[in-house]
């Protein structure tokens, strides 16, 4: 009787494994696995808000004075409704609706079951839009995401160029740079979205991560990749 409720407990256990974890990827599992891993603590495979509060701290060194810049366009002003609605309305569409399809797709954090929600470091709280894709980002998908994130600066500097807010949009520049050298130097080189074009993971480490999950080594192979 006692065995019996114990297989069912335990067959109960794997269900609700297999919702939470239906691709099988290590980072979605019992941390226990971790323990004799042997790239434990070299990748950000757990969520930890040291890297939300870098990506997320830098990001505001470009976003304030941007934000500023426009405001100092003047509230009577067209050019100050067209710089907002279409910075705000373009930021929406990046991080909810291209970045999820081009880039966030790829990734082991978009791979979690039974939630709507991302939980990760960078874009974490944010609603999933997009089904998680184990295979490598394609050349196409690369080369959108750098034009992507080029132009969440570039849309407003538009506007402070016009509306000749030069000191604020200096200051704007300087902090996209310090967000995208804290991001490559800081953060690419743990991410576990490996085949981001901006991603600086040694081939080593990336090689163990596809051992340990054997959906995405598939996928990743049928790519054209190869384990050494
Ligand atoms: S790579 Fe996977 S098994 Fe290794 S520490 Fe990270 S989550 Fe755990
Ligand atoms: S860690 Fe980066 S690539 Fe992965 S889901 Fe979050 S924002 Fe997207």
């Amino acid at each position: 009787m006692e065995q019996n409720q114990n297989i069912k407990k335990e067959e109960k256990k794997k269900i609700m494994d297999s919702e939470k974890n239906p691709c099988n990827i290590c980072i979605w599992a019992d941390n226990k696995i971790c323990e004799d891993c042997s790239i434990n603590k070299k990748l950000q495979c757990h969520l930890d808000l040291k890297y939300s509060a870098m990506f997320g701290g830098t990001f505001f060194i470009f976003f304030i004075p941007a934000i500023i810049g426009i405001f100092k366009l003047g509230v009577e002003s067209l050019l100050f409704y067209l710089g907002l609605v279409s910075w705000i309305v373009y930021l929406v569409i990046f991080f909810l609706i291209w970045e999820p399809q081009m880039l966030c797709s790829h990734c082991p954090y978009y791979a979690e079951g039974g939630t709507k929600i991302l939980h990760c470091y960078a874009n974490g709280g944010f609603i999933r839009t997009a089904s998680f894709k184990p295979h490598p980002m394609n050349k196409s998908e690369q080369i959108q995401f750098i034009f992507g994130v080029l132009l969440i600066g570039v849309i407003p500097y538009v506007f402070l160029i016009i509306g000749q807010q030069f000191l604020l949009l200096g200051i704007s520049a300087l902090g996209f740079v310090i967000w995208l050298i804290v991001l490559k130097t800081q953060i690419c080189t743990v991410c576990i979205n490996f085949s981001c074009p901006f991603n600086s993971v040694p081939k080593d480490i990336v090689d163990e991560f596809l051992k340990k999950n054997p959906i995405m080594r598939d996928a990743w192979e049928k790519s054209g990749y190869k384990i050494e």
